[in-house]
C-alpha cells in the first residue's frame, strides 16, 4: 500500500453474467477500471474471490492506493441492511448470502451493499445526468425495468428499507402476464424484451427473431413495422414515466439501460405525454433526459455508497 497516493474506496456492479470493479475517489474519479464475465452460477464463494481478485488487480493498476472501503450495487432482491444477498432469481446459487462478512475478511475494508438499481441512480445523481438535483428518479429499461430514486443524496427506501420495484407499476390490464403473477406490468410492455415480443408477434419476415438492437436499427432506417414496434413500446415506457412523475415528483428523471437505443429518437414524444398527463405538475418540472455514464453508473454509485460511511468514520 502507498500512501502517498489519494484513498480510493472500490466500487463493484454485480450482474448475473458481468461484474465491473471501479477504484473510486472522493471527488469522484475512476482510478482503475475492470470488466469481466461473471458466471453466478458457480456460487457465492468462487464469486466473491473473484471480486475481491478483480480489486486486488485494480489496486495493483493503480499502483496500490490505500484502499478505505467497498461498495457493491447487486442485482436485487437483498437486504441492505445485513449485507445478505436473496436472490436466486438472476443469481442463480446466490441464496441468502453473507457478502460484507466474506468481503469484509478478505480485503480488510467496511463493505456496503446496495441494491443495483440504486448505486446506478446515486452514481447518476453524483457524477452524471441528475447532478444538482434535489429529487431524481433513474429508471434503467434492461432486461426488466429498474427504477430507484434519490432525493438529496439519499435513496428512497420503503418497508423493510426495500428499494421501490416501480417496474411492476400496473400500466396496461390487458397488457402481458408478468412474471410477478400481475397482469399488464410496466416491465413486460417496455423493457427491452418488450421490443423482442412485439417484434415477434408483427409478423414481419424481417423482424423474426430480431433483438431489441436490430428493432432499434431498423426502426432508424425507417422499416415501418420495425416503427409500429418502437412506437407502440415507447409509448409503453412514457406511461410508466406518467406514474414515476405521479408517485414522486422528481425534478428529473434520468434514462438508460440497452432499450434507450430503442427509445432515443422517440424522447421527444415521450415526453409530450408526460408532459400531457400531469396537469398538477406543470410541464417542464419534470426534466426527461439520457445517463451521462453507461457503464460507470455503477462503480460510481457503489462507490459513493462506501464513502459517506466510511467519511462518517471517526479518524482513531
Ligand atoms: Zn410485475
Amino acid at each position: 500500500m502507498n500512501d502517498a497516493l489519494e484513498p480510493v474506496v472500490a466500487g463493484v456492479d454485480l450482474g448475473g453474467t458481468n461484474v465491473r470493479v471501479g477504484l473510486v475517489t472522493a471527488a469522484g474519479s475512476i482510478r482503475a477500471f475492470r470488466s469481466a464475465s461473471f458466471d453466478a452460477g458457480r456460487g457465492a464463494g468462487p464469486g466473491l474471490r473473484r471480486i475481491a481478485a478483480l480489486v486486488r488487480t485494480c489496486l495493483r493498476a493503480a499502483g496500490d492506493p490505500p484502499l478505505v472501503a467497498l461498495g457493491i450495487g447487486a442485482t436485487g432482491p437483498l437486504d441492505w441492511c445485513s449485507g445478505r444477498i436473496r436472490n436466486p432469481y438472476t443469481l442463480p446459487g446466490w441464496k441468502d448470502v453473507d457478502v460484507r462478512g466474506p468481503l469484509e475478511a478478505e480485503l480488510r475494508v467496511p463493505v456496503r451493499l446496495e441494491n443495483d438499481a440504486v448505486a446506478a441512480a446515486l452514481g447518476e445523481w453524483w457524477q452524471g445526468a441528475g447532478q444538482g438535483a434535489r429529487s431524481m428518479a433513474m429508471v434503467t429499461f434492461g432486461t426488466g425495468i429498474g427504477v430507484a430514486v434519490v432525493r438529496a443524496g439519499e435513496p428512497y427506501r420503503g418497508a423493510g428499507e426495500a428499494h421501490p420495484e416501480a417496474g411492476h407499476f400496473l400500466v396496461d390490464p390487458s397488457g402481458p402476464r408478468c412474471y410477478c403473477g400481475t397482469q399488464g406490468c410496466w416491465e413486460p410492455l417496455a423493457a427491452g424484451p418488450a421490443l423482442e415480443r412485439l417484434a415477434h408477434e408483427s409478423g414481419d419476415p424481417d423482424l423474426a427473431g430480431a433483438t431489441a438492437a436490430d428493432v432499434a436499427r431498423l426502426d432508424h432506417a425507417g422499416h415501418p413495422a420495425a416503427r409500429r414496434v418502437v412506437a407502440a413500446a415507447s409509448r409503453h415506457a412514457a406511461l410508466g414515466l406518467v406514474n414515476v412523475v405521479a408517485a414522486y415528483a422528481p425534478e428529473v428523471i434520468v434514462l438508460g439501460g440497452g432499450a434507450m437505443g430503442a427509445y432515443r429518437r422517440r424522447l421527444d414524444e415521450m415526453r409530450a405525454i408526460v408532459a400531457g398527463s400531469q396537469p398538477y405538475l406543470p410541464p417542464g418540472d419534470t426534466r426527461i433526459v439520457e445517463a451521462l455514464l453507461g457503464d460507470h453508473a455503477g462503480v460510481l454509485g457503489a462507490g459513493y455508497a462506501a464513502l459517506r460511511p466510511a467519511r462518517e468514520v471517526p479518524s482513531s
